[in-house]
């Protein structure tokens, strides 16, 4: 793991010659009847990588224990090009979790990615697992075309140690708890709201994209935010304070996310009644 955050330092500029650096990833079993298409989407991005940054290399872990993150294949209910990468281990698998989209609903029916798109979401999502920001540069794969990654780092911090963290704790859990309970009817309204545009319109397209991506993400972050609420119960529940106060903590960050990605939401639905 130590390699990870140490492949970051030099990620960000030119390639350089790191010392050899294996990540370790379990990947979570794909579905037999996507794997004519993608079995080896993820084999192909990894070696991408391994051409691309000497010294770096990727093994398939066989117990997800072992491994440095997880890679998980996912279908959405709308129409995009969707990965992300979290460094968060508030998730089933105590790991930090790579999810990659492979198909959509449309009309009820489910529609595969290409494979070649779904190669570049892998690609582009196996960068940001190994520490590659994004690039300004439309030809680079690290281009902030699709998806995808927020700073989920700033969001889960280590923590500057509470004086009192059960009076801490016990504060984030109140600011949270009164966040997250409105979101889910919020989240509702918001999908109903959007489900009244259709694409065809040139003008509006684009922010139609941009808006149910910022629902995708409104629904993944009150899923954080309600896994690190559940979390933080626990160990209050075991008067682990310093645990439950950065737990409830990171619920409460997870849902002023959930309404920025809301407030967007809003925002593009005014931008899109405006341009009919
Ligand atoms: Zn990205």
């Amino acid at each position: 793991m130590a390699g990870l955050a140490l492949l970051a330092l030099f990620a960000a500029g030119t390639v350089s010659y790191a010392q050899a650096q294996t990540v370790s990833v379990y990947a979570q079993g794909m579905p037999r009847h996507w794997q004519d298409e993608f079995g080896s989407t993820l084999l192909d991005a990894m070696s991408y990588w391994e051409k691309t940054i000497p010294g770096l290399k990727f093994e398939l872990a066989s117990r997800m224990e072992a491994s440095d993150f997880v890679v998980e294949w996912a279908s959405q209910n709308e129409k995009a090009k969707l990965g992300y990468y979290s460094t968060s281990d508030l998730n089933s698998y105590g790991k930090p979790v790579m999810a990659v989209t492979l198909g959509f609903f449309d009309g009820g029916k489910l529609q595969m990615l290409s494979p070649e798109s779904a190669l570049e979401v892998t690609k582009h999502e196996l960068g940001h697992a190994i520490g590659m920001q994004h690039s300004a540069n439309p030809d680079d794969v690290m281009y902030h075309t699709v998806d995808d990654f927020e700073s989920l780092y700033s969001v889960v911090q280590v923590l500057d140690g509470p004086k009192n963290p059960h009076a801490a704790s016990t504060k984030y859990q109140e600011l949270a708890g009164s966040l997250v309970v409105p979101l889910e009817g919020k989240i509702t309204a918001a999908k109903a709201s959007l489900g009244v545009f259709s694409y065809g319109n040139n003008a509006s397209d684009q922010i139609l994209e941009d808006s149910w991506l910022a629902y995708w993400w409104a629904v993944k972050y009150l899923d954080y935010a309600e896994k690190a609420q559940m979390s933080g119960g626990a160990s209050a529940l075991q008067s682990d304070y310093e645990k439950s106060y950065a737990e409830f903590k990171a619920a409460y960050e997870y849902a002023n996310l959930v309404e920025q990605k809301l407030a967007l939401v809003d925002e593009n639905i005014a931008k899109m009644n405006a341009l009919k």
